[in-house]
């Protein structure tokens, strides 16, 4: 392509919310495979919210989200947020976490009212050495719904299962149509768990997922996804997706994520419409096979 016409698809772009940060992108998306998403706040909306609250036997439901909402108040996961928000909703008096701890991709922990408290995903308990196996159907239910289960430990003892459900983006659906349509594969990959995931990507037609991906893990299985497919696009927000989207062959970050993803990315996608990716990929065809 002429350096005009990268000039004349980088300016039609921006005028649909598309901002390419360097021309050598546009060229690159015309090359691309397969076009890999996060899960949260990039195919789901990113809000998710608490749907059940299970306490264990000689656990109460109002205690045991009261003391989860206190380790969860100093965390800055989006799990975090619904758990929180579902204490104010009860109008519970969440008490002061000390020695908070975030453990990234397996939960947080804190001291409330001189109890250890846990929260956080199977293996979490599993490196804690907590057993789940008196609930581990009901979570797999859960999961099958596309919930994501959480379990609390208080003092080493599993005190309840919890999940929230972080619902798929209207135009989700058919964003990835649109891409499906174009001949290119569109896989997702999350810190989730692995059925939770399996859910999520049944109902969306996806081609192929990784799951429970450590937040360190991400560039590792984009590099796997580019020996799969080859040329490969990253599409995320948050700040564990910015080395994925530093190692795709061109990273997409949604214009409401974290600074970091957006300084790791080749393009900036204003709205929050995953549409836009098939959009900028159109216009990449466009600007390659026809004004070269
Ligand atoms: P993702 O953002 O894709 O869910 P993360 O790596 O952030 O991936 O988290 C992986 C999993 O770890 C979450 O799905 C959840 O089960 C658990 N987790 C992480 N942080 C928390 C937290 N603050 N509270 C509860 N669970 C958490
Ligand atoms: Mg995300």
């Amino acid at each position: 392509a002429t350096p005009t016409s990268i000039m004349v698809g980088t300016g039609k772009a921006a005028e649909l919310g598309i901002l390419f940060r360097h021309g050598e992108a546009l060229q690159t998306l015309n090359s691309v495979r397969a076009v890999i998403f996060d899960k949260t706040g990039t195919l789901t909306l990113g809000r998710p919210a608490l749907t059940d609250l299970d306490p264990s036997p000689g656990f109460e439901e109002a205690e045991l989200l009261r003391l989860v909402a206190a380790v969860e108040t100093r965390s800055e996961h989006p799990i975090a947020q619904a758990i929180v928000e579902a204490a104010k909703a009860k109008g519970l008096k969440v008490p002061e976490a000390e020695a908070f701890e975030a453990v990234p991709g397996f939960g947080a922990r804190a001291q409330v009212a001189g109890r250890r408290i846990e929260v956080g995903a199977d293996r979490f308990m599993a490196h804690l050495g907590v057993p789940i196996s008196p609930v581990a159907h009901a979570a797999e239910q859960m999961a099958a719904q596309a919930k994501t289960p959480l379990y609390a430990a208080i003092d080493g003892e599993l005190a309840g299962l919890l999940a929230v459900a972080d619902p798929i983006k209207p135009t989700t659906p058919e964003a990835l149509t649109a891409l499906h349509r174009t001949g290119l594969k569109v896989v997702m990959v999350t810190g989730d768990n692995r059925r939770t995931a399996g859910a999520v990507a049944a109902a969306l037609g996806l081609d192929d997922v990784l799951a429970e991906v450590l937040p360190d893990g991400k560039a590792e299985a984009v590099k796997a996804l580019q020996q799969r497919y080859g040329r490969v696009a990253f599409v995320g927000d948050g700040v564990n997706d910015a080395p994925a989207l530093a190692t795709a062959d061109v990273g997409l970050a949604m214009g409401a994520g974290t600074d970091i993803a957006i300084e790791s990315a080749d393009v900036v996608l204003m709205r929050s419409d995953l549409r836009a990716v098939a959009t900028a990929i159109a216009l990449s065809r466009a600007v390659l096979n026809n004004i070269r």
